[in-house]
């Protein structure tokens, strides 16, 4: 038994450790809270986080490409076409199945009621609109806004972080008359240090749906260039070899920035008496609608389908969920994610090149149940109540307003405009849940990843005979893996 269990540790040593780290960053997150660190030391403090967060970031725009194109190339158009109605199919299904989830929880529980005459209810005057006028209006929104809205978000908060900055330090201008030079040396060092991992955007600032449609046109054109394309095949299918081995790198380091993102977040937070109180039932209908989409209707499906294990299946992702949760960022843990089908699970490779970076960037099931949630709990808040038309028109905007959203973090807090408007709720009152959407924001992003995982796991099954037929055709044998 001895060596039994040597060679489980061994097989799960990268899990166990992942998971040692959550556990760790909770503990230390909770010892330093009572310091009262100061913004300046918070910010070195999540300096061994923000690497791990760079460095996957660097790693996310390469791979898309390169998987995109070598996933799209190596397959005929006519098994690809199918291949991506059957993805598209399941991302619909599932999306709107957790609004579904997520609508009814928020109907049941009723997090908002009662909350008229407290404090945070605004009073603003509510015009419902006409669900066709809103859907028309919502593409409109989704293209302009959306990007709007993310930029001047990230502007507010960059702002917002110097004058609390600046604000700290003269308070203890005392201390920082002393510690400044040491301060600015060590400022210095660690921006070097960050800026030493280079982030071409995609997941900030190229949009990752353009890269997503860019590749997917190269790959069908090499793909239909037969002998002529080989070059290019042989190209970028090396170029994602070699990109996963970086990520075989940086998974080691993955548990050390992963304890530092969620220790530094604890520490961080403000008033935790917020989340207990009013925003707690609203908190838990999150938690509840996400918990048996992720832990019953996704695995259900997948079962369904395949007809295997879907909780071994999801064991074989645990990392990548919690990259997920450290990270709250779909389009971060992307590198993991690859790692966990392709290594653990053995997804064909084929599948995943080709599904998991358009899942990434359009498949969130998490945020979409989360979208629904928090615009009926504003509506309750208000008082309002929605008629049948409404709630559809709420199911129809989460389901875009999901799509629309980015794998960064926090990105579906923005794009829940789309959703307020449409049915005429106040804007402002995001305000009301912004408290507590750093917490459920990973959890929806853990809820996302997971998603488009299964996703790869269904799509691979329903193919297996293009992927055999294809197979036989190109004469490489799966065995041969
Ligand atoms: N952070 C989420 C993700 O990356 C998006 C969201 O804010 O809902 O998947």
């Amino acid at each position: 038994t001895k060596k039994s269990i040597k060679g489980f540790l061994k097989r799960n040593l990268f899990v166990l450790l992942t998971i040692a780290a959550v556990a760790l960053g909770v503990m230390l997150g909770f010892a330093l809270r009572p310091h009262n660190l100061t913004l300046r030391e918070i910010k070195y403090f999540a300096f061994p986080g923000e690497l791990l967060m760079r460095m996957l970031q660097m790693l996310v725009l390469p791979l898309i490409v390169s998987s995109l194109v070598t996933g799209i190339s190596s397959l005929d158009s006519k098994a690809s076409g199918k291949m991506g109605m059957r993805a598209v199919a399941y991302y619909m299904v599932t999306t709107l199945i957790a609004v579904f989830i997520g609508i009814v929880i928020v109907i049941v529980i009723k997090p908002g009621k009662g909350h008229r005459d407290s404090p945070v209810a605004s009073s603003g005057t509510i015009e419902p609109v006409h669900a066709a006028d809103a859907f028309l209006d919502l593409i409109r929104r989704v293209t302009t806004v959306g990007s709007k809205l993310r930029c001047q978000y990230k502007t507010i908060h960059t702002k917002n972080v110097t004058v609390a900055l600046s604000l700290t330090d003269s308070l203890n201008a005392t201390e920082a008359a002393l510690a400044v030079n040491m301060s600015r040396v060590l400022q210095t060092i660690q921006e070097t240090v960050v800026e030493m991992i280079p982030v071409s955007g995609s997941s900030n600032g190229v949009n990752a749906l353009g890269l997503v449609v860019f590749s997917m046109c190269f790959g069908l054109v090499i793909g239909s260039m037969k002998q002529q394309g080989q070059a290019l095949r042989d190209f970028f299918d090396c170029l994602n070899e070699a990109i996963m081995r970086l990520v075989a790198i940086v998974i080691w380091y993955a548990p050390v920035g992963i304890l530092f993102l969620i220790a530094a977040k604890i520490v961080e937070m403000k008033n935790l008496a917020e989340v207990g109180g009013q925003l707690g039932m609203y908190t838990v209908s999150v938690i509840v609608g996400l918990l048996i989409h992720g832990l019953f209707v996704l695995p259900l499906l997948y079962f369904l389908v395949t007809r295997k294990n879907p909780y071994t299946f999801m064991a074989g992702l645990l990392q990548a969920l919690i990259t997920a949760l450290g990270t709250s960022s779909s389009s971060a843990t992307l590198p993991i994610t690859f790692r966990c089908l392709e290594e653990n699970n053995r997804v064909d490779k084929r599948v995943t090149r080709f599904i998991l970076p358009v899942g990434a960037t359009i498949n969130m099931d998490g945020t979409a149940l989360y979208e629904a949630v928090a615009a009926i709990f504003i509506a309750q808040v208000n008082d309002m109540e929605l008629n049948f038309g409404q709630i559809l028109t709420i199911s129809i905007t989460a389901t875009a307003a999901s799509i629309g959203a980015a794998g960064i973090p926090q990105a579906g807090l923005v794009t829940m405009v789309i959703v307020l408007t449409s049915v005429g709720l106040p804007t402002e009152d995001i305000t009301l849940i912004i408290a507590v959407d750093w917490f459920l924001d990973r959890l929806r992003t853990t809820t996302n990843v997971l998603g488009d995982s299964i996703g790869a796991g269904i799509v691979e099954h329903l193919s297996r005979q293009e992927l055999q037929s294809q197979d036989v055709e190109v004469g490489n044998s799966v065995i041969e893996e």
